[in-house]
């Protein structure tokens, strides 16, 4: 894995997250007011501006354990705890951010000392996009081994059901590392559409794959942005992501139209911005945004510790 390409996906990501965190949950017809064009800080959090959330937090927590153990399930869970309780992967010091489901795994690891294999959650209330946000450093480090399809889809799974085990939100971070794979071979929207496709082949059959049916509809790009919803649900959050990618035409446009789209605000734009990051590349990211990013050096050393090549 090339390691400014690692790093665009990483802090283009990490940039989204932090552009979306002081608008999070705001509703969509306030920003058509209102819009976000640059980083803010002290809106939904008591946060300076670059501050970046849980959906990073997660990231980096799996980053390093994967930099440091290469893909050891226990071990992201381990930093998953040193977030939760301890803090640690923070921008500012104080965890300020944690989904539900994510919180109740953690829980189910540590306290009510679950294996791995059972301590996420598996119902359909815990289909949000928990796992979405934070799965693209699995699929970065997947991206050039040399392992059959099917075991590091198996792997991307069990990524996402440390904390989401449900089938259609595993299938949704396997669509996101078809997207990305693509993007990474040929960064053009042409790979988006080509990682859409094998995607939808990969899972046909599946009775969760039919959720994302739209997604995987060729002219879904077209679709009006008054029905893209912005919400936590995961393939809402897919959607959003993607439709985003499709609709503009530059790093910046994409993760504005989808801090823009509100609700969500800071998780789709994340996901869309690690893959407008793979898309556009790390120079693409405005240079004033990577500057704004709190610890965007320490993101940067842990891409370098993982991504050796
Ligand atoms: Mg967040």
């Amino acid at each position: 894995m090339d390691r400014k390409r690692a790093k665009a996906v990483i802090v283009g990501h990490a940039v989204g997250d932090a552009l979306g965190v002081p608008v999070e949950f705001c509703r969509r017809e306030k920003l058509d007011k209102q819009p976000v064009t640059d980083m803010l800080g002290y809106g939904t959090y008591s946060v300076p501006a670059g501050a970046w959330s849980d959906d990073t937090s997660m990231a980096l927590c799996t980053l390093d354990a994967l930099a440091t153990f290469g893909v050891d399930y226990d071990r992201i869970l381990v930093n998953f705890g040193k977030w939760y309780y301890r803090d640690e992967f923070t921008p500012t010091g104080k965890m300020f951010d944690v989904g539900t489901t994510c919180s109740i795994a953690i829980d189910n690891y540590f306290i009510r000392e679950m294996p791995y294999t059972k301590c996420g959650l598996a119902d359909e209330r815990s289909n949000g996009n928990g796992s979405l946000m934070r799965i693209h450093p699995v699929v970065l480090f997947l991206a050039d081994r040399d392992m059959p399809l099917s075991e590091k889809l198996q792997t991307v799974h069990t990524a996402s059901a440390l904390t989401h085990a449900h089938d259609c939100t595993k299938i949704g971070c396997g669509i996101y590392a078809f997207i990305l794979w693509e993007l990474l071979k040929n960064p053009s929207l042409q790979s988006v559409q080509k990682g859409l496709q094998k995607a939808e082949a990969f899972y046909s059959g599946q009775e969760a794959c039919k959720r994302y049916g739209r997604l995987f509809d060729r002219a879904f790009g077209k679709a009006p942005r008054s029905e893209i919803a912005s919400g936590g649900y995961v393939v809402d959050t897919l959607e959003a992501a993607v439709w985003c990618l499709l609709t503009t035409e530059s790093f910046s446009a994409a993760v504005l139209q989808a801090v823009n789209l509100g609700g969500d605000t800071d998780t789709v734009a994340a996901v869309c911005g690690g893959l407008a990051g793979a898309l556009y590349g790390y120079d693409a990211i405005p240079q004033k945004w990577r500057d704004t990013l709190l610890k965007r050096e320490y993101l940067e050393d842990l891409c370098d510790r993982a991504f050796r090549e």
